[in-house]
């Protein structure tokens, strides 16, 4: 098939730090190509892919994301080169609102995925347009917040390649606790259930001008450099070798997570992730394999103990199966095929 791929254009594809969208997006064009198919990609000139890449933009801008025209500019541009190329079999959507609210003039279908979670805002939204394009989920979780009547065509778990993670049976003496730093993904809660259970504890993601605060406040007194360390943004090698060689990820999660890339990069280094059950987490992570989905901090310390119970090659194991990117690929495939049939 030939297939148009919308990126958004605030982060290069992959991403070089944070930037969870873009690297789904990276593993689907590649997975697809893999699969014979003739992939174009729309994002930033910066961006790495098996697909044919087109840009407006040369490169990357993070630090305007909300702040310019530039996604209205990337977004009307795809959308004109798309309709006057006119031979593209299916176009999908991963750039957030505006392909979905004025893509009804292109003659393809437009599937887009929902990357984010349902907040007040993105419901309203969705729900003004419940039918206007097909929806992929990224759960069947995450369908549950949405508003009725949106038009689903499938849930297709985000994915990627294990063989690019290392794998590690024997473990550093460290909790790790990676992400976007913010109360919602419970920063706070992993140095409690550090604290408790008299374990190291290593932090390390970005902190986004919004949740400067709550990381001045609740996590930046309680840094001290041996027992709670904050490594600052790491870029993806060394982000691959602090979840490899992690005991456990903590993932004490406050928010309807609508996937969680996360878990699935730390059980791909075979290391357990011990999270509490919000949103996504039971989908992603089978209890007593992946680790252990708990009712509450208290369960959660209890884990930090148990940890012996897990195989970090079954965790593995477990991403190879389902969250591989030719699963990624395939289900997406039979998404374009069923809606272009
Ligand atoms: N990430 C990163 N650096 C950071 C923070 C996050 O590379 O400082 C990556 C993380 O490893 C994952 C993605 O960004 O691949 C985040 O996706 P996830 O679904 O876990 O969370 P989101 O931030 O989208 O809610």
């Amino acid at each position: 098939m030939r297939i148009a791929q919308i990126a958004p254009p605030w982060i290069a594809v992959p991403p070089e730090g944070y930037g969870g969208t873009e690297w789904v997006v990276k593993h689907l064009c590649d997975g697809l190509v893999a699969r014979g198919h003739d992939v174009h990609l729309f994002a930033t000139g910066d961006s790495r892919t098996a697909a044919q890449l087109h840009s407006l933009f040369p490169t990357q801008m993070p630090d305007e994301i909300g702040r310019t025209p530039y996604d209205a500019r990337h977004v009307a541009w795809a959308l004109e080169e798309i309709a006057a190329d006119g031979a593209f079999d299916v176009v999908h959507d991963h750039s957030g609102f505006l392909a979905i609210a004025f893509g009804g003039g292109l003659r393809e279908r437009m599937v887009h995925t929902v990357h984010c979670a349902f907040d007040p805002a993105a419901f309203g939204f969705y729900e003004q347009f419940r039918d206007a394009v097909d929806y992929v989920s990224i759960s069947d979780f995450q369908r549950t917040l949405g508003p009725t009547g949106m038009r689903w065509a499938a849930t297709v778990y985000n994915a990627l390649p294990v063989e690019g993670w290392p794998f590690r049976e024997r473990k550093d003496d460290y909790l790790l606790a990676f992400g976007r730093i913010c109360e919602d993904k419970g920063f706070h809660l992993a140095i409690e259930i550090a604290r408790r259970t008299d374990s190291r504890l290593v932090m390390a993601g970005v902190v986004q001008d919004w949740y400067r605060g709550y990381f001045e406040q609740r996590i930046a007194p309680e840094i001290d450099g041996k027992q709670i360390v904050y490594l600052g943004e790491v870029d993806e090698a060394k982000k691959r070798e602090l979840f490899a060689g992690a005991r456990a990820f903590v993932f004490p999660i406050l928010w309807p997570e609508p996937f969680g890339i996360v878990m699935i990069e730390a059980m791909a280094s075979g290391t357990p992730v011990i999270a509490l059950r919000n949103g996504s987490v039971p989908e992603v992570v089978p209890d007593g394999v992946g680790g252990f989905v708990c009712d509450d901090v208290e369960a959660m310390v209890a884990a930090v103990g148990r940890l012996d119970e897990i195989d970090p090659a079954a965790c593995r194991t477990h991403v190879a199966r389902r969250f591989s990117v030719d699963a990624m690929a395939a289900g997406y495939e039979s998404v374009y095929r069923a809606l272009t049939a």
